[in-house]
């Protein structure tokens, strides 16, 4: 058993983890400040007794290093996150997502803590090519484009994570996220699969932005929090860059097709261009796959539910938090 802190671990993807580490036996302290975060995401596992939930920043440094003390291993989730906010709010986003890490790093370096980095697929920025590796160049637009300061700061972060592990054996691994959905994922900060299954459920439109020709994989939470775990647990991994999502690559046309198909096939598809979704000042990425041969060779295993199997899922339980909404 290891004695966990989950930074972030109100959130989406750090509630799975928090719940599937508890799973496995482990202790699990939570730092969250609940910006995105959502207490409700923990509500299956707040009696556990292997459980404690700090609400906090992690840009407190006093809390961050108290919180840290004893801990074995330090998955580092908490970032602002999501196209949408960090367009909002590009300060937060830079203050967020740098100087807490750096902090954190610093003090597991010390104390010889192993650490996940989490970052994302938004370091390759707009890279061109079909398919990403992890030594793939990262191909960022100008800094007066809000959306790139997201993955500049992750950028950041990584850098960061490395230089600590070349020049101080920090044993840290580094995941870049690859569109992860799955329950409790909310679509008010852009998440496409949110946001359109509520749309079809409300009867639609499902609203497209530009021609819907743009490409992405998505991941099913639960194999992307196993994987984080196996990663952490392999030595040979540590140091490294790991791609995690899926490879299996789909049209956001098609995605919002097979969600209509799925809710109801009579909903129609409106579109709408990137100016009217996000402002003059947007650019999105117009394909983004990932090569996931790095993860699958380390950990002999990569995220493979299909689409079909990934939204059945989303739409169940979206039903469902409808369905409890109706009832209280
Ligand atoms: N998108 C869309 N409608 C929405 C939200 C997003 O068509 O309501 C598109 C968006 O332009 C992008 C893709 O879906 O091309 C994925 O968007 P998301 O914000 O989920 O993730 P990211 O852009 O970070 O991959």
């Amino acid at each position: 058993m290891a004695r966990c802190l989950v930074t972030g671990g109100a959130g989406f993807i750090g509630s799975h983890l928090t719940e599937r580490l508890l799973e496995l036996g482990h202790e699990v302290i939570v730092l969250d400040n609940l910006s995105t975060g959502r207490q409700e995401n923990l509500s299956h596992v707040t009696g556990n007794p292997r459980l404690s939930i700090r609400n906090g920043s992690i840009t407190d440094p006093v809390l961050l290093s108290e919180t840290t003390v004893g801990v074995d291993v330090i998955y580092h989730l908490a970032a602002a996150v999501g196209v949408k906010l960090v367009a909002d709010d590009p300060v937060r986003t830079i203050e967020t997502n740098i100087y807490p890490t750096e902090v954190l790093l610093r003090s597991a370096a010390t104390a010889r803590q192993r650490v996940f980095l989490a970052s994302t697929s938004e370091v390759y920025g707009k890279n061109p090519k079909e398919r990403w590796t992890e030594e793939d160049d990262l191909h960022f637009g100008p800094t007066s484009r809000p959306r790139w300061a997201y993955g500049c700061s992750k950028a950041i972060d990584e850098f960061l994570a490395l230089a600590y592990h070349r020049k101080f054996g920090l044993p840290v691994v580094i995941g870049r996220f690859f569109n992860v959905v799955g329950p409790r994922q909310v679509g008010h900060y852009g998440m496409v699969i949110p946001r359109f299954v509520d749309q079809a459920l409300q009867g639609g439109p499902v609203v497209v932005y530009d021609d819907g020709e743009q490409v992405r994989c998505f991941a099913h939470v639960k194999e992307v929090v196993n994987a984080i775990i196996r990663l952490v647990e392999t030595p040979a991994a540590q140091g490294l860059v790991y791609n995690i999502g899926s490879d299996a690559a789909v049209s956001i046309r098609q995605l919002a097709q097979e969600i209509i198909q799925r809710v109801d096939p009579r909903i129609r598809i409106q579109y709408l261009a990137y100016r009217e979704a996000y402002g003059d000042d947007f650019e999105d990425v117009r394909r983004r796959v990932p090569v996931v041969s790095r993860l699958e060779s380390t950990i002999g295993y990569k995220p493979s539910m299909t689409l079909g199997e990934i939204l059945d899922d989303i739409i169940r339980w979206k039903r469902e938090q409808r369905d409890a909404g109706r009832r209280s």
